[in-house]
């Protein structure tokens, strides 16, 4: 008698909301599935995991000295790619950061590139983000990564102190300089870690990782950097 009324009831959910795909719209997807298999198959993938000098590493290493960078998808307006991150980061659909942080565990572990890695760290959110997100995006797809790579995701080392009211009008050395004065180590921090990955949904100017990865790299640790895409 129960177990009817609960199919009753999953009948009725799936009636009222129907679970679909984010890239098609079809609602012949598993219910722990993002994306059906057609669209899934048909991503944008960069392939940057495993190209060394690919359009990512480009970002940084005339600045910084990294280790390895890739970012698994391009993103386009009206793609795939910016419904996924869309949802991830306004609509509380939690499950898009572990399907991208798995993908891309899948491709970093295929790779040879990305070697010696300890840890793993999401790039923070300012606290108010959180309080109102309910969870770190960025976070939740370094946990994706760390299981196919079998790493600690670390989440306390770095602190972001003040929310950017506006970048846009911002020049790029502005920008730069807001986006410094942001981020710190926290006092959690332990120096026991040779190399790290910073993880961050989209890489667009790289400042706030750039940022980020300079905390570590004055501190005598490795950085290598991934993200879920990348605009172009
Ligand atoms: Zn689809």
């Amino acid at each position: 008698m129960l177990a009817a009324i609960q199919n009753t009831l999953n009948d009725l959910s799936h009636f009222l909301f129907p679970h679909t795909c984010l890239g098609c719209k079809t609602d012949q997807i598993a219910h722990s599935d993002v994306l059906c298999i057609s669209c899934s198959s048909q991503l944008p993938t960069t392939g940057f995991m495993r190209i060394q000098h690919n359009a990512t590493e480009q970002v940084f290493l005339p600045r910084i000295p990294i280790e390895a960078a890739g970012s698994l998808l391009y993103f386009n307006t009206k793609s795939t790619t910016q419904e996924l991150l869309h949802h991830l980061k306004y609509k509380q659909y939690k499950e898009v950061g572990s399907y991208l942080g798995n993908l891309m565990g899948m491709e970093i572990n295929d790779s040879n590139r990305f070697k010696n890695i300890d840890a793993i760290v999401p790039i923070p959110i300012h606290p108010k983000k959180l309080y109102i997100r309910g969870y770190n995006q960025a976070e939740v797809i370094a946990e994706g990564i760390a299981k196919f790579l079998h790493l600690p995701t670390i989440n306390n080392w770095m602190i972001k102190t003040a929310a950017i009211a506006s970048q846009t009008k911002k020049n790029r050395v502005d920008r730069w300089q807001s986006v410094d004065q942001t981020y710190s180590l926290n006092t959690s921090f332990r120096q026991n870690f040779r190399h790290i990955l910073l993880i961050d949904d989209v890489l667009t100017t790289g400042a706030t990782l750039e940022t980020c990865a300079r905390l570590f790299i004055e501190k005598g640790i490795k950085v290598s950097i991934a993200t879920a895409a990348i605009t172009i």
